[in-house]
């Protein structure tokens, strides 16, 4: 998982607020203020840039705790529920504060479908931008848009060669020459020809290294004036952390920046600190690397990635794939989110929309409560096999059992091991395979339910009320 020690740290801070007596004190909100801190710097996230967003969340929430403790302990019903309130403003302001960090001011370009969209590509040499060149290519391939590749890198010796490879394998049409040596001329004949052929992305490679920094730049500037790019996609790699402000601002002021690409995020400790520093910069960052392979690449949403981090999942990035689904405009996951309420059969409907789906690994990635460990690394066949016996089980419960109005997670109840044993002789599983769904479950139902008002559309009315 990305970035996963952080993701760990933030959680376990959050995780103890849960576990407090339910009321939130000045005391609570500053240690928990100092862990999350402490992860982001660790993370290498800017000192400044993370005491600002303590400030504010503190701003944010302070004057309510001082208006509680103010009360005094008596624990009756409505303190007891304006403390769980409390304890979710808290959250929802480490939650908007984190996305913050993430979102700069400017908006990420679209493609517009049907036309020529020209998307330039920049960034150091060993930034990842080659790999990210083929990646995007097939990111947009298989979305049905007709790429192809122009290679202007003709100060590295094998960069023809590298993007030829890719472009092959992807079966990409590619433009480059071996003998002409002006990139400006290859790029500007390359474009003409693939606008001419209809093509609706065609990204052009640049150099990432020139004898002299300004050489580089002056290249870049030339290529761009001759293409006269859509888009100018920033190479960056994360595991700089913050160093990459500076990278960032000078390719800014050469050329016109329109979006970022954060690679290696997959490995590296600080890969918090380069997010944060690139959205600093007001780029967008519109993906970011996880891996070498082609399928390596996620599209970038500052809220989608923060709830993930924090191990709510990705509920709207969820929500929003099965809207796609769907095609109904029901938005059954986000209405159970805004109840809180989750039981066998709602995680059974889900199930069987990820099942129609397609990229099931990543899908089951995004499921809150979905243990890294289940989460199989040998692709798509695995996962789909081990949803379906997962329904399997389900389907050998009893409508109670399924509806929530059983409850089954007494392990040491023998009328619970007698259901367990039932429902795993129905299915042909294991009784510890049984349990490991219901985890699952419980999981899944924990996280719904702490999630409840925190990413729907009326979350901050809710909070408000
Ligand atoms: P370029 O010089 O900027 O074109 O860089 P390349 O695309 O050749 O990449 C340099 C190295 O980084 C290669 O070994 C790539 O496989 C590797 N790389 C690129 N992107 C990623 C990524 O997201 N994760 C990991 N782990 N490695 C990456």
């Amino acid at each position: 998982m990305v970035l996963a020690e952080l993701g760990g740290k933030l959680r376990e801070s959050l995780r103890k607020l849960h576990s407090s007596s339910g009321r939130v004190t000045k005391d609570q909100l500053n240690a928990l203020l100092s862990d999350i801190s402490r992860a982001l710097i660790e993370s290498d996230v800017n000192v400044k840039m993370v005491m600002t967003m303590r400030e504010q969340i503190k701003t944010k929430v302070m004057t309510q705790i001082e208006a509680e403790e103010s009360k005094g302990d008596d624990q009756d019903d409505q303190n007891r529920r304006s403390a769980s309130h409390l304890s979710k403003t808290v959250q929802k302001a480490v939650v908007d504060e984190l996305t913050n960090l993430l979102n700069p001011e400017n908006k990420a370009y679209s493609l517009k479908k049907g036309k020529a969209n020209v998307v330039l590509f920049v960034g150091l040499q060993g930034s990842g931008k080659t790999t990210s060149i083929a990646k995007f290519a097939n990111y947009h391939q298989k979305r049905g848009w007709k790429t192809a590749m122009v290679c202007a890198d003709t100060f590295r010796a094998g960069a023809f060669d590298q993007l030829k490879q890719n472009a092959t394998k992807l079966r990409v049409p590619f433009y480059g020459s071996y003998t002409e040596a002006d990139p400006v001329l290859i790029a500007e004949d390359g474009v003409n020809q693939f606008k001419k052929e209809k093509y609706e992305v065609i990204i052009v490679d640049t150099s990432g290294r020139h004898k002299q920094e300004s050489a580089l730049f002056e290249e870049m500037q030339e290529i761009s004036a001759a293409v006269k790019p859509n888009n100018t996609v920033l190479v960056i790699d994360a595991t700089q952390g913050q160093a990459v402000f500076d990278q960032a601002l000078a390719f800014h002021s050469a050329v016109d920046v329109g979006s970022v690409i954060v690679t290696k995020l997959d490995g590296g400790a600080k890969g918090g600190g380069a997010l944060s520093a690139v959205a600093a910069t007001e780029s967008p960052i519109i993906f970011t690397g996880t891996g070498e392979h082609f399928e390596d690449l996620e599209s970038f949403h500052p809220e989608s990635f923060v709830s993930k981090l924090l191990g709510y999942g990705d509920m709207r990035g969820l929500a929003e794939a099965f809207k796609s689904v769907d095609g109904d405009g029901k938005d059954t996951l986000m209405k159970q989110l805004e109840l809180g309420k989750f039981c066998l059969r709602d995680m059974y409907n889900q199930f069987q929309k990820v099942l129609s789906m397609g990229s099931m690994q990543k899908l089951m990635g995004y499921m809150p409560g979905m243990p890294e460990y289940l989460i199989p690394k040998g692709g798509d066949q695995e996962a789909t096999g081990r949803l379906k016996k997962f329904m399997y089980m389900m389907d050998s419960m009893t409508n109670a059992e399924l509806d929530g109005k059983v409850d089954l997670s007494k392990k040491d109840d023998p009328k619970v091991q007698s259901r367990i044993r039932r429902i795993a002789a129905g299915s042909g599983t294991h009784i510890q395979e049984v349990m490991m769904l219901l985890q699952v479950h419980r999981q899944f139902e924990g996280m719904v339910g702490k999630s409840k008002g925190l990413f729907g559309k009326n979350a901050q009315a809710k909070q408000q009320q």
